[in-house]
């Protein structure tokens, strides 16, 4: 089946989810090093605030501290839903009719790649009202495929130690659980 874009959905761009468990938070949107500079210049041309957050991190032993090997931008909200290039003010609308991305053109690799997720094999995010509604896509997944591609090579690394930051983000009822900071990465 083809993949193709729930009508009126937006749903990736607004719920955001607790990885790899609450403690860790909310996640953001992957940016790559390389990507990141960019977007903090497109946010800063259309006067919007984002939060960049680091996501995974590398070291060489556990008591060194974590070089960044990729970072996150948060959602707007207090809970880390809603991503801050949402255009959810206009009354504009995506081909599909979702709400529309301020950034399109130019949108990071991670939202390129969705809803191909990075498990082996590689499988569409059972989370995407596509999948909940439709099930199975292989067709129409040229680009999401070329983008995966892209962050796995970007994010290879061989260093021994890997960490990830807990984003301290989430529901309010949550905060119990929540932690902020590195962790290494079970
Ligand atoms: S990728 Fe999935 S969740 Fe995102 S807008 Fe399309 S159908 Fe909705
Ligand atoms: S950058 Fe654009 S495509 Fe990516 S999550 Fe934000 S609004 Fe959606």
């Amino acid at each position: 089946m083809e993949f193709k874009c729930v009508e009126g959905c937006s749903d990736c761009c607004i719920n955001r989810e607790y990885y790899p468990n609450k403690k860790f938070g909310k996640i953001g949107v992957l940016i790559l090093p390389e990507e990141k500079q960019e977007i903090e210049n497109m946010a800063k041309e259309r006067k919007i605030n984002v939060s960049m957050l680091p996501r995974i991190g590398t070291s060489r032993s556990q008591n060194e501290a974590p070089t960044i090997l990729a970072y996150q931008m948060m959602g707007r909200e207090i809970n880390g839903n809603v991503c801050p290039f949402l255009d959810t003010d206009s009354e504009k609308r995506s081909p599909h009719g979702g709400f529309p991305c301020k950034i399109y053109d130019k949108r990071p690799l991670a939202c390129k790649t969705y809803p191909l997720i990075q498990t082996e094999p590689t499988q569409l995010d059972q989370k995407c009202k596509f999948c909940k509604e439709c099930g199975h896509a292989d067709k129409n997944l040229d680009e999401e495929m070329e983008s995966l591609l892209k962050i796995k090579t970007m994010m290879k690394t061989d260093a021994p130690v890997i960490w990830r930051y807990a984003t301290g983000v989430g529901e309010e009822s949550d905060k119990n659980h929540i932690k902020t900071g590195w962790f290494l990465d079970e």
